[in-house]
């Protein structure tokens, strides 16, 4: 089996930056998962005895507590100030962008609008900077929205696609007078995703390494399942199953944005093996 790796992809600058960042605080916990991987949190665990905190009650006063990439809600950064935890703001930069712009342009009496899935921790937290703020996924959704303003302000969560930024921006401009527009799409997702949009072009079966809940490795997968039927979404090299490389010749890698180095060489081991 020949391999190729995407000329782009695997960790981006926000998580080697928040894994840096958690490494040099032992005996700590992340508030929330750190990143969107399951494996290099259980690493962070065992390596530097890094704990996990899903509820903010459980925080006890003297804790050193890592915010994670995706950032938190307002309300509860507030609640980790008054437990006075010590706290390190790992949230990635990129996404810090967006709860800024939400929280200036609403002080400027602006509606906000966010592309954005209203599940997501990222969207989660920008949405909390706002007054009046309304996530949606489609432009269709904006029909029925009651914005309190004159004014919309947009932002989009850091790991969409801009196409279909452009379709919510356009319904918007067509409807109201004045719409402030924010690029907070981050170039990083965009990078990997053209590289295995190339990639899945060329090759037989695709291999997309990362966390079955991240978001842009979802993205990844999808963008690949456009060009190559068979493309595979997997979290480690256990998922790896035999049939999917039957009569190929040449296997794609990609991985998303929170994947570590040593679960995708653990992947392309396996892999070379088959
Ligand atoms: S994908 Fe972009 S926004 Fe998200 S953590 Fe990485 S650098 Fe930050």
């Amino acid at each position: 089996m020949q391999l190729k790796l995407a000329s782009s992809y695997g960790f981006c600058f926000g998580v080697k930056r928040a894994i840096t960042l958690a490494e040099s605080y032992t005996n700590s916990a992340t508030m929330g998962p750190l990143i969107h991987n399951q494996d290099e949190i259980t690493r962070l665990k065992t390596d530097y005895n890094i704990g996990l905190y899903s509820k903010l009650e459980d925080v006890k006063n003297d804790d050193t507590v890592i915010i994670r990439t995706h950032g938190i809600p307002k309300n509860d950064l507030k609640q980790l100030k008054q437990k006075d935890a010590k706290i390190i703001n790992a949230t990635c930069p990129f996404v810090t962008t967006p709860q800024q712009i939400v929280k200036k342009m609403s002080e400027k009496k602006y509606s906000l609008v966010i592309f954005g899935d209203e599940s997501h921790p990222e969207v989660k937290a920008v949405k909390s900077y706002g007054d009046d703020v309304h996530v949606v996924l489609e432009p269709s959704q904006l029909e029925i929205a009651n914005f309190k303003y004159d004014k919309i302000a947009t932002v989009a969560q850091t790991t969409k696609k801009k196409e279909k930024y452009l379709e919510i921006v356009n319904f918007l401009i067509l409807k109201y007078k004045e719409v402030r527009v924010f690029n907070t799409i981050c170039d990083a997702t965009f990078e990997n995703q053209a590289a295995a949009r190339e990639l899945s072009k060329e090759v037989d079966v695709m291999i997309v390494i990362g966390g079955k809940d991240s978001s842009n490795t979802k993205q990844l997968h999808n963008i690949c399942s456009e060009n190559c039927t068979d493309s595979f979404l997997i979290e480690n090299y256990k998922e790896l199953q035999n049939s999917w490389f039957n009569n190929k010749k040449l296997c794609g890698i990609t991985a998303g944005a929170s994947t570590p180095d040593w679960i995708i060489q653990e992947i392309v081991n396996k892999i070379k093996k088959l």
